[in-house]
């Protein structure tokens, strides 16, 4: 099996079909040159436009889909996974089971975030999951119809998906933030001062949860059931709170995706992507946008984006899109001072708890080491299918390990497909 090429060489390759990658596409494809758009959801979106055209309730989905869909130099690639770089600038693509080449000239990397799950007493009981990981379930189809749901962790993401579960007929028990009300107190001053949209869009989400308790200081140390999640504990100013419940969905915000900024020999630094103003990365002819350059939202995606798409193909960006990046990453500074994680959150992590679910390793077991790469060798921790995207993240914060961003390939893929990899590279170095 060989690698089946796309086509000759794409101008402009924008990895990541979310907000950010959308954007990007739009803006590059302005000019006429061939841009081509890849993503290994079926659906373009990303994360908060989950579930693709027809699901959606922003109009700015719909605006980029059809103005992308319209012009005839853009191509999408959907349900096609990054997979790893043969060459320096080509990548490795699984499509449906068979693995294909994508060459490049330029690239504009919207690759996004994943969630920031922490170890607590049974939080790998079925019927726990990230907070956006139930609601992308719910978009996905699963029915939550009547289940009762305990939304938990810190962020405004959790009034998003306590919106989804209720839109969707599910019972939200409880919202517990972490974070006490001082702290939120503050946060909606300085919203109402410099982010008034973002105000009125958060009243509006506790309007539609009325009724819902909004717990504050609130914070789940254990999920209890036998095979399955039947109530969930919350410790509040002292107390201990017992909720009954089917589903759990607890988030502690967002981490950027960096595995392919890894893989395209970006510089990536304090946890992100690092750019310049015109969002280039440190190598050249890569740009990024988007959650992968720092956690801000989408309307950070979109502005970064447009820049990206507009820098990729000597374009010159609004004056006013650049100043919708600068409130945005305003605001994104501001989520992170409000909503980061504590230091208090590491007491969860008992020494029976499971850090790394897929190869089952305790806590007790990595406390013994001292960088992530021994505990890896000597306890398997990031050796299972999530490659350490979960608990890489996790010894993280627990024990301030610096983890790699990068397991090759990018995904588990079969042998079949990396054999195709090796062997598209023997045909050129027989070609050369
Ligand atoms: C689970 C989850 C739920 C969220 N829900 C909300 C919400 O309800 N409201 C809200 O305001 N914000 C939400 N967010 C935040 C949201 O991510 C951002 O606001 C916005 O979507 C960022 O856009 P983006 O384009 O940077 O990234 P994303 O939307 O994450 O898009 C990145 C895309 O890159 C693709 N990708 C990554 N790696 C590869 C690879 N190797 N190969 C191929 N494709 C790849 C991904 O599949 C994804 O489609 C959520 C985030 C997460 C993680």
């Amino acid at each position: 099996m060989t690698a089946v090429e796309l086509s000759s060489a794409t101008s402009v390759l924008v990895l990541g079909a979310g907000p950010a990658g959308l954007a990007a596409a739009a803006a590059a494809s302005e000019r006429g040159q061939l841009v081509t758009l890849v993503d290994d959801n079926p659906h373009p979106g990303g994360q908060i436009w989950r579930g693709g055209p027809g699901q959606w309730r922003d109009g700015r989905a719909d605006a980029l889909w059809t103005l992308v869909c319209q012009r005839p130099n853009v191509r999408l690639i959907l349900g096609a996974r990054v997979l790893s770089a043969p060459a320096p600038q080509e990548l490795l693509l699984e499509i449906e089971g068979r693995a294909h080449s994508i060459g490049w000239q330029r690239l504009i990397l919207c690759s996004g975030a994943r969630e920031l799950l922490l170890p607590f007493s049974g939080w790998t009981l079925p019927g726990v999951t990230g907070a956006g990981g139930l609601q992308a379930l719910i978009k996905g189809g699963m029915s939550i119809a009547g289940k009762r749901v305990v939304v938990a962790g810190s962020g405004p993401l959790l009034l998003a998906v306590a919106d989804t579960v209720r839109r969707h007929h599910g019972s939200v028990v409880a919202i517990a933030e972490h974070r006490p009300l001082p702290g939120l107190v503050a946060f909606f001053a300085q919203l109402s001062l410099r982010h008034r949209g973002k105000l009125w869009q958060a009243l509006g989400l506790f309007r539609q949860l009325a009724g819902v308790r909004y717990r504050t200081g609130a914070t789940v140390v254990a999920a209890t059931g036998e095979r399955q999640l039947r109530s969930v504990t919350l410790r509040q100013g002292g107390r201990q709170i017992e909720l009954a419940c089917d589903f759990l969905a607890c988030g502690y915000g967002l981490v950027p995706n960096l595995e392919l900024a890894t893989l395209l020999g970006c510089r990536v630094d304090q946890g992100k992507v690092q750019v310049d103003g015109e969002q280039l990365s440190s190598r050249a002819n890569v740009w990024a946008a988007g959650e992968a350059t720092g956690i801000g939202g989408v309307d950070k995606a979109l502005a970064e984006g447009h820049i990206a798409g507009m820098r990729a193909t000597e374009g010159t960006p609004a004056p006013s899109v650049r100043a919708a990046r600068h409130r945005a990453l305003r605001f994104a500074g501001l989520l992170a001072r409000r909503f980061g994680p504590t230091p208090a959150l590491r007491a969860l992590c008992k020494q029976d708890t499971i850090v790394c679910r897929c190869e089952d390793v305790l806590a007790a077991q990595l406390a013994e080491h001292c960088d992530w790469r021994t505990a890896k060798v000597l306890t398997r921790v990031g050796m299972g299918p999530c490659q350490g995207r979960i608990c890489g993240a996790a010894c993280a914060f627990l024990y301030g390990w610096q983890t790699p961003g990068l397991r090759l390939p990018v995904f588990p893929a079969a042998a079949s497909i990396l054999a195709a990899e090796h062997s598209a590279a023997c045909t050129k170095e027989i070609e050369s």
